[in-house]
């Protein structure tokens, strides 16, 4: 997708712009007046996903380009708060164009692809505090859901699992915000969703109490600045998204975007655990690229790289959601095969892998080139994973033994 810049002294854009194109892969495209991106914007196919915009050149800055997410740099400019609260569409004013900002903008633009999607719900018994909230935070983008207590706040957790972030009150008949609060933190913890409490402005005890029993945040109510309500929503939003994110590479290997061997014994055992309680059947399968040193020897390490890369993507592509998919270590992955009919089939799966990795052609600096596997299946339930596992490494070997480029599964 592109991201529109209206910005008149480039220079300073570009450092922000080539994280942005690596990053998150957009086409950046800068125009040095709100018109003229304003004619790109009309022009057909332009599929453009937000803007960035300099406050100096805005003739509008509560709107500067119309319905198009846009995030305005002030750049020394004042941001008064009643400018956020006018704002539509603008997804948050950012101090400068300086590297210690880029962070926050990419994690905007992020968000931008959102836009819309984002649920936020807000628990109040009194109708009016709650369209006060949902007022002002569906401006925006936010897609924002009510609740008027505990009870039902919980229902409309259980329906919409896309809510991100909740705000309640305390006092409520039916349901109080405490037990709420307790309900969801047996559940989930803060860096998966954030709270923030909205405290009785009256009682001081109130934000302590809030903070103690498990909530990230807290807003007086009413509140002081409808700015505050904003800026707290973007920082505890941002501050979980930047957790998930965290998460997720922890599980990931960098290079092939498969699970690491720590994240796929988390994932199986839970599988495993249903195994164990009759509930599926799973198999087993390690595999390993062959003579996989003549490749980084001859054609150099990068080009091994891609061979590791694509037999990833093979895999996945022979595989199903409900499928385990790890990278193991060097040149070697281990797959739990749950959503198979009959273990069986996981030798109809992986033997199709094989010959699709055999016939699949690499290319690297000019040079075409193609790999083989070899692949080790465990089809027997057995009292462990560990030992599940263990049988297919052994079934592996037997495979290179057997010459290569083949399948070995555990006898019927
Ligand atoms: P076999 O057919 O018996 O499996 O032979 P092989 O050459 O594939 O065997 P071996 O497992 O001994 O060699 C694996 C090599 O993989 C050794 C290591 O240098 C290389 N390797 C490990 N990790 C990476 C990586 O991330 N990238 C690249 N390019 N090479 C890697
Ligand atoms: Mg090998
Ligand atoms: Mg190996």
């Amino acid at each position: 997708m592109n991201i529109l810049f209206v910005e008149d002294r480039t220079a300073r854009l570009s450092s922000l712009i080539q994280r942005i194109e690596s990053i998150l892969g957009h086409d950046c495209h800068v125009f040095s007046s709100i018109s003229a991106a304003q004619a790109f914007l009309v022009e057909p196919g332009s599929d453009v996903l937000a803007g960035v915009v300099s406050q100096r050149l805005c003739a509008n800055v509560a709107s500067p380009l119309g319905q198009l997410p846009t995030i305005v740099i002030s750049d020394g400019l004042p941001v008064k708060a009643n400018m956020l609260i006018k704002a539509e569409n603008v997804l948050d004013y950012v101090m400068d164009y300086g590297q210690h900002n880029h962070f926050q903008i990419i994690s905007l633009l992020r968000r931008a692809q959102f836009q819309g999607k984002i649920k936020i719900l807000v628990v109040d018994n009194e109708q009016v505090v709650r369209n006060l909230f949902c007022n002002v935070l569906k401006k925006h983008g936010f897609h924002m859901l009510q609740a008027k207590n505990g009870i039902d706040a919980l229902n409309m957790l259980a329906e919409h699992s896309e809510i991100r972030l909740v705000l309640t009150e305390m006092d409520m008949p039916g349901m109080s915000g405490e037990a709420l609060i307790h309900a969801i933190r047996e559940k989930t913890n803060k860096q998966e969703l954030p709270i923030i409490g909205l405290a009785d402005g009256e009682n001081d005890q109130e934000t302590l109490q809030f903070l103690r029993i498990g909530a990230n945040d807290v807003i007086t109510k009413p509140p002081r600045l409808l700015h505050e309500v904003i800026v707290r929503v973007m920082q505890n939003l941002a501050i979980a998204e930047s957790f998930q994110e965290i998460l997720e590479l922890s599980r990931k290997d960098s290079l092939t975007g498969l699970f690491n061997r720590r994240h796929f014994y988390e994932t199986a055992e839970k599988l495993f655990a249903q195994v164990r309680r009759g509930k599926i059947n799973v198999a087993v399968a390690m595999i390993d690229i062959d003579n996989f040193k003549k490749v980084n020897d001859t054609l150099g390490h990068a080009a091994g790289d891609i061979a590791i890369l694509d037999t990833g993507r093979i895999l996945k592509g022979c595989l199903r959601d409900t499928d385990v998919v790890a990278r193991f270590g060097g040149e070697e992955y281990c797959i739990m095969l749950a959503g198979l009919e009959s273990t069986r089939d996981a030798c109809l799966v992986m033997s199709r892998m094989v010959a699709r990795v055999r016939e699949h052609r690499m290319r690297f600096e000019g040079v075409e080139f193609s790999i083989t596997v070899s692949c080790g299946v465990a089809l027997h339930p057995m009292d462990s994973l560990e030992e599940m596992i263990k049988e297919s490494d052994r079934l592996l070997l037997e495979a290179k033994a057997k010459g290569k480029d083949c399948l070995v599964c555990s006898d019927p």
